[in-house]
């Protein structure tokens, strides 16, 4: 069976910094290896006035070190078609139309139309009702819409948004991309839980102590400046990113590995995660801002001397906290997350810590515990696994130490992995939802980060409260010795 998907492509923001960086260069992956061939078309849209062949100087640009040849790039370019469009302009979208129809003609594309909306939220609610009021959703074959995040600031933002799109398109007909969801080893949670009766059976509150996750950027804003500081960590990565990391390590086992039944688990999970009430807040969550430092000789501004950013902002670029899960598989055990920018490295990674044997014989003079095991899941840059166990040590004593076993994928497989766009969009050609965010999911994150949010705008804090090149406010290591924990990855330490 031929592996060729057949798509009209309508790339809403094709003049865009996503599209340039991520989306041409996803399609171009998937031509080369024979998902797309001769059945497709991509509609780039934008109020720019650009031509076809602009454009597709554009997209060659894009791919440029990725194309096995210029003809073969430019074989792909020959696909692309520009339509200059203002997107409040229901005008336009008749244009829209007849190019849109032309191509699935020429194409032979069985009216099969995917909508990527890759520009500001603001505009996603009118973009979806005008393809509906200007005919450009088909019978004849597949409608379904690619959103971006930010889905809404706040759960009734959100709400809003998503009754603008439904009155447009089903739930089924909408992919909330969420680019976590496509990377490898966030897919392999599934793969080292649900394939490993070893990890599965001790998957729960009697055998771990408690999960911790990083996502740490070491650079700064850098030219985003204006959105973040209306944005913040708390928005930017724990109501989509994180939680969707805690509901894939929290779910139960699905029935079937489809998207169906993935999505049900997930939902649930993040349905047991507890709200937590204003009084709290302070006792389970730590934000922070950096200040300017000098790390090895070289000096870093703070974040309010940035670019667009408030000289006197309270906006959040760290935080870090204590997710409880009140079922029976979790009850009594913590998921620490800490993110932020400006940190000490660049990495995401899963700290899974297992509880310690009842009793340490290996030192009679000390009340002293073993270290526990550790199962580390690498996400980014390194992505592969580690496990940690205690051996003894060679020689005469009984001493333990510990053994670090490790895989880490080769730069070179690394490299070779479809980049989280490429899949992503593979996924929803398929129709396959697995990796999208349902509007379950969103709605239940916003309501637990609105909590958090309402809760820190109504205090002052004095920021900034930690130097840049270090792992974030002193408060985050706090959180977890005060529970008689660490966080395992100390890069200031190592
Ligand atoms: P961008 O500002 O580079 O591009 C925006 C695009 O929208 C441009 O093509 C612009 O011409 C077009 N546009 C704006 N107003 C328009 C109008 N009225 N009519 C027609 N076209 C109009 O933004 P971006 O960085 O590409 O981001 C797009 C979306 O993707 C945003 O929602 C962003 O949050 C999200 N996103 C971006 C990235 C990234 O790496 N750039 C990563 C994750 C999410």
């Amino acid at each position: 069976m031929s592996k060729e998907k057949i798509a009209l492509f309508t790339i809403f923001g094709g003049t865009g910094d996503l599209a340039k960086r991520k989306l041409y260069p996803s399609l171009y992956r998937l031509y080369k290896k024979g998902f797309l061939a001769e059945k497709f078309a991509v509609i780039g849209t934008a109020r720019r006035e650009w031509t076809d062949e602009y454009y597709r100087d554009i997209v060659m640009d894009s791919i440029n070190g990725l194309a096995e040849s210029y003809e073969h790039a430019a074989e792909f370019a020959s696909h692309f078609y520009y339509q200059s469009h203002n997107v409040t302009d229901i005008e336009h979208y008749s244009t829209l139309k007849k190019l849109t129809e032309t191509l699935d003609e020429k194409y032979q594309l069985e009216g099969n139309r995917l909508f990527y909306l890759a520009m500001s939220p603001n505009f996603f609610g009118i973009i979806s009702q005008n393809l509906k009021d200007g005919l450009l959703l088909t019978d004849s074959g597949f409608n379904r819409l690619i959103i971006e995040k930010p889905f809404g600031h706040n759960y009734s933002s959100a709400l809003e948004l998503n009754e603008q799109i439904r009155a447009s398109f089903a739930e089924d007909q909408i992919y909330r991309i969420d680019h976590y969801l496509g990377k490898e080893m966030v897919q392999n949670i599934s793969a080292v839980r649900f394939a490993n009766n070893m990890f599965e059976s001790m998957w729960n509150n009697r055998y771990i102590d408690n999960i911790q996750i990083t996502l740490s950027e070491s650079l700064g804003v850098e030219e985003r400046g204006g959105y973040y500081d209306t944005s913040g960590a708390l928005r930017d990565m724990l109501q989509n990113h994180i939680l969707q990391m805690v509901s894939l390590l929290a779910m139960e086992p699905p029935t079937r590995l489809h998207d169906k039944e993935i999505r049900a688990e997930k939902i649930k999970a993040l349905q047991a995660v507890r709200l937590f009430k204003p009084e709290d807040v302070p006792h389970y969550l730590v934000r922070g801002q950096y200040g300017r430092s000098t790390v090895n000789g070289e000096h870093f501004e703070g974040y309010r001397e940035e670019l667009n950013v408030a000289p006197d902002s309270q906006t959040e670029t760290f935080v870090a906290g204590k997710i409880m899960i009140d079922n029976f598989r979790w009850s009594g055990v913590p998921f620490y997350f800490r993110t932020g920018k400006r940190l000490a490295e660049k990495g995401t990674q899963i700290d899974i810590e297992f509880k310690n044997v009842p009793l340490n014989l290996f030192n009679d003079n000390s009340d002293e515990p073993l270290p526990p095991n550790v199962l580390t899941i690498y996400i980014q840059p390194t992505e592969g696994f580690s496990l940690e166990l205690n051996t003894k040590k060679v020689g005469l004593g009984l001493e333990t130490e510990t053994l670090k076993l490790e895989q880490k994928h080769s730069a070179e497989t690394t490299a070779n992995s479809p980049e989280a766009y490429e899949k992503l969009i593979l996924d929803c050609l398929n129709g396959d939802s697995t990796n999208f965010t349902h509007w379950d999911e969103v709605a239940s994150s916003w309501k637990f980060v609105d909590i958090i949010r309402q809760a820190w705008d109504n205090e002052t804090i004095d920021f900034p409260n930690y130097p840049s090149g270090s792992m974030g406010p002193i408060e985050s290591d706090l959180l977890l010795t005060k529970d008689g924990f660490q966080w395992h990855w100390c890069p200031t330490k190592e």
